[in-house]
């Protein structure tokens, strides 16, 4: 957790003191620069809330950039994909999405630029041999036999990579700084690379790309961004980007903030690992609900007010630490706590006949939709003899602590009555398949005739209104705190048990119109908070996946650590 209160951290300290102190005249601007090369993860969503929240609270404004100079990773499905998960989660972007690639002829002026005042120079040394001649942490590098060129035969070298005359590698365009630099990133870093490749959006109009490190800060300084905020593993690219922001004819000059990436537990952040994990069907694609990428999140439930909440409260450190996934778990409780509607819902169900009902009667009982928000209104539920009710709520020997259903013993069915025990009918291998109850009459409403208590209650449908459903239910994605240090690799740590279906779950009617849940997702009394998953269901079946369980396992850890303290 950070050490400030929220929406007090160093990144709001740094710009409050540069706007006090009328750096660019006060002007405060962001900007988020995905690479599109995949989805935007939870760890995006802090980098995307932090940025657009610092452009909102200082009445600035924050860029969509798409730092797209790597043609043969990048896709035209990811930046759509992208714009929408950062409209979902709240944030507006100024003017029109930027792209890096809008930039590449002013990159490539500034590149020659550097090439005149003698400090870049095209190099024939293979990607290998500019290895091996780089030093190394401890070593001091060597000049490359190609660093002396003339500023003439560089320009000519330079114009003829663009003009396609060279395969891949065969040269590239290097800064020269200093090959003995401490810090390895100065020692004449690479500024432009040959690839023949088409580009999702300049097409084959290049076949010369510039690097990240090149085109980063250039186009940070090109937008005017007051505040670069990246994350901590650019502090030691930060000279670099200096070096050509002094060393350019550029206007503006961005400070660049490094901060703390998100890391979760039982999770992993890599977009290359998460590819993986979709590419050979780990999971089922990027919008997996078990998957820590927004599209996931949205599907299994997540909503923007829970993201930004759980933002909020992990705050922006200059320290690397993890964060506890049940931090995240427990802001979605908290917001759909607030919001979701109720529903009762038999996931793994037994039948529960009451054999002193009348017959051919049904009942309606008044269900309410939100006990925390009375406006929420309430809905009807059918109750008659023939009911289901959770396998796991009936015990026939059951241990002492154990308040639901067992032989002789009496129990509340929520809403409706009291109903007691009287015998179990099994099949021919001997397994309970049926329920036999008497109901108390005077209990109606659940509400006890004579003050008699009952320890449980239960939850429970109809039969003959019950609607067939599926209903996942997901645990962590991975069975370790930290699955990229397990000994066989990440993929080695995939938890077996991370999707359970119930494929014979019963929804009272209500639960089952195709708008409950969709949007937002519902209670199902006593076993947590599911959204219905719009792909998977049809008219006929709906699909609900858990997003999360009502049993809180953040404030169990909170508790714990207070202890042991
Ligand atoms: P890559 O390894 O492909 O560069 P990346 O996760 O850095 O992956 P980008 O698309 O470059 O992906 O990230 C966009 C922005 O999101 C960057 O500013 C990056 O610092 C930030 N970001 C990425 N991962 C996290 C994370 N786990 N926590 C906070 N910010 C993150
Ligand atoms: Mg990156």
């Amino acid at each position: 957790m950070s050490d400030h209160a929220p929406g007090r951290d160093f990144i709001r300290e740094i710009i409050e003191a540069d706007v006090a102190a009328g750096k660019n005249d006060g002007r405060v601007h962001t900007r988020f620069p995905p690479e599109p090369n995949g989805y935007l993860h939870i760890g995006h969503a802090k980098s995307i809330l932090l940025n657009f929240g610092i452009g909102t609270e200082y009445g600035g404004k924050t860029n969509l950039r798409f730092d797209d100079t790597n043609p043969t990773r990048e896709e035209t499905e990811y930046v759509e994909a992208i714009k929408d998960d950062i409209a979902w989660l709240g944030c507006r972007w100024e003017g029109e999405t930027l792209f890096a690639s809008d930039y590449f002829e002013q990159l490539y002026e500034w590149a020659q630029y550097l090439i005149k005042q003698g400090l870049a120079y095209v190099d024939d040394l293979s990607a290998e041999e500019i290895r091996e001649y780089r030093g190394t942490p401890t070593e001091p590098g060597r000049n490359s036999p190609y660093r002396d060129r003339s500023i003439d035969e560089n320009l000519d070298l330079f114009g003829r990579m663009r003009s396609g005359e060279f395969p891949d590698g065969a040269r590239v365009l290097r800064a020269k700084i200093d090959m003995a630099h401490p810090n390895i990133n100065l020692r004449d870093p690479a500024l432009y690379r040959i690839r023949h490749a088409h580009h999702h959006r300049t097409g084959d109009a290049w076949c010369i790309y510039p690097t990240y490190d090149f085109a980063h800060g250039q186009s940070d300084a090109i937008e005017g961004i007051t505040h670069s905020i990246c994350t901590l593993e650019f502090e030691n690219h930060r000279p670099l980007y200096d070096w050509f922001i002094e060393n350019l004819p550029v206007h503006h000059t961005p400070r660049q903030i490094e901060f703390a990436r998100l890391h979760l537990t039982y999770t992993v952040m890599s977009k290359r690992k998460l590819l993986q994990l979709v590419q050979e069907g780990h999971v089922d694609g990027w919008d997996d609900p078990r998957m820590p990428t927004i599209r996931g999140m949205r599907r299994r439930g997540y909503t923007p007010e829970a993201i930004r909440e759980f933002c909020t409260r992990i705050g922006v450190a200059k320290a690397n630490s993890v964060v506890e996934i049940a931090l995240l778990e427990f802001t979605l409780r908290e917001d759909l706590n607030r919001r979701a509607h109720r529903y009762m819902a038999v996931l793994d169900p037994i039948r529960l006949t009451i054999t002193n009902w009348p017959e051919s009667t049904v009942e309606s009982f008044e269900a309410v939709n939100n006990p925390e928000d009375p406006s929420a209104g309430t809905h009807q539920v059918p109750f008659c003899g023939d009911l289901y009710i959770e396998r796991e709520d009936f015990m026939e020997d059951p241990p002492r602590k154990f308040f639901r259903l067992s032989p002789g013993r009496e129990v509340r069915l929520k809403y409706a009555y009291f109903v007691t025990c009287t015998e179990v009918v099994r099949d021919d291998s001997g397994n309970v398949i049926e329920i036999r109850c008497t109901y108390d009459p005077a209990s109606r409403g659940g509400e006890s005739p004579d003050g008699r208590k009952v320890k449980g209650t239960l939850h429970w449908v109809s039969r003959p209104h019950a609607v067939n459903a599926e209903v996942r239910l997901l645990d962590h994605l991975f069975d370790r705190e930290d699955p990229d240090a397990a000994d066989g690799g990440f993929l080695s740590a995939l938890n077996p048990e991370s999707l359970t279906i119930r494929p014979e779950a019963k929804l009272e009617p209500a639960a089952a119109h195709p708008e409950v849940g969709s949007e937002l997702a519902v209670q199902f009394l006593r076993q947590g908070y599911f959204k219905r998953d719009s792909a998977l269901s049809t008219d006929e079946r709906p699909v609900f996946t858990r997003s999360v369980a009502l049993r809180d396992s953040w404030q169990r850890i909170v508790r714990n650590k207070r202890e042991n303290e």
